[in-house]
């Protein structure tokens, strides 16, 4: 497993900087949380971590390594979307592993992979059927199956979550906080989400304008919000 560490890290698109210079460490097997207003860089952050854009100045080092100029294949990441995007025309079990079979691994470590992953996620009675034979819940394992099968140093998710309704967001929450636990895998998770924020972190990093205003476990920002806009954000009524 590894830690992600942004130095002095700028991000603009043109001449709209999105994060203007930013520090942050992400300790190894964390929970870390971004939060923040719609707009304010979560994406961007996330992005760059996988790879998907490229930082303007400064640096991300993955597990203690240079990755700043590093293609997206080579980080050791896996990213979850809010979309799904499971191939339709493929089963669960071609979902999980398709992406591995560029990989070069032979067929039997696929298989058995995808077996693991299935399993962890309570999917192995669902590998034949296809994506629109599943609910929203179960896809959106799927989609987590996929990051998993590839052992990756760091999971990325991006407002994971968002399409569920309540009742389900409040299962898969309890979910991804046990697959944290079982993988010890380092997880960076947007969400907008003060709840899941509050339940899934050990650290929440509060960005606002592409700047970070505080960073810190959820009791500690609840508690002392060291401004305004953080409790307006996470932090107790008074
Ligand atoms: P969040 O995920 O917090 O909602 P994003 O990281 O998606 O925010 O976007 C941050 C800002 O960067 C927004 O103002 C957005 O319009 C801008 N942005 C994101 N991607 C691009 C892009 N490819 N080109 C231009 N602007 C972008
Ligand atoms: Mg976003």
């Amino acid at each position: 497993m590894a830690d992600v560490r942004f130095t002095r890290f700028r991000k603009a698109f043109g001449s709209v900087e999105v994060i203007p210079e930013l520090d942050l460490h992400v300790p190894d097997g964390s929970f870390t949380v971004l939060v923040g207003p719609s707009g304010c860089g979560k994406s961007t952050l996330l992005r760059s971590i996988a790879g998907l854009e490229e930082a303007s100045s400064g640096a991300i080092e993955i597990g203690g390594e240079d990755v700043t100029h590093l293609d997206p294949a080579e980080r050791g990441v896996a990213m979850v979307f809010q979309s799904y995007a499971l191939y339709p025309h493929m089963t669960v079990r071609e979902n999980i592993g398709f992406g591995l079979k560029l990989s070069g691994l032979p067929k039997e470590e696929i298989a058995a992979r995808v077996e693991e992953a299935a399993s962890t996620l309570q999917l192995t009675h669902l590998l034949e059927r296809k994506p629109k034979a599943l609910s929203g819940g179960q896809r959106q394992r799927v989609a987590i199956g996929r990051a998993i099968v590839r052992k990756p140093r760091v999971f990325l998710f991006d407002e994971p979550l968002s399409n569920l309704d309540a009742s389900l967001r409040g299962q898969m929450r309890v979910e991804l906080a046990e697959l944290h636990s079982r993988l010890g895998a380092t997880m960076v998770y947007v969400t907008h989400d003060q709840v899941e924020a509050m339940t899934l972190a050990d650290q929440i990093v509060v960005l606002n304008g592409g700047k970070i205003e505080q960073v810190g476990a959820p009791m500690e920002l609840y508690q002392k919000p060291k401004t305004p806009f953080v409790a307006g954000f996470i932090g107790s009524p008074t």
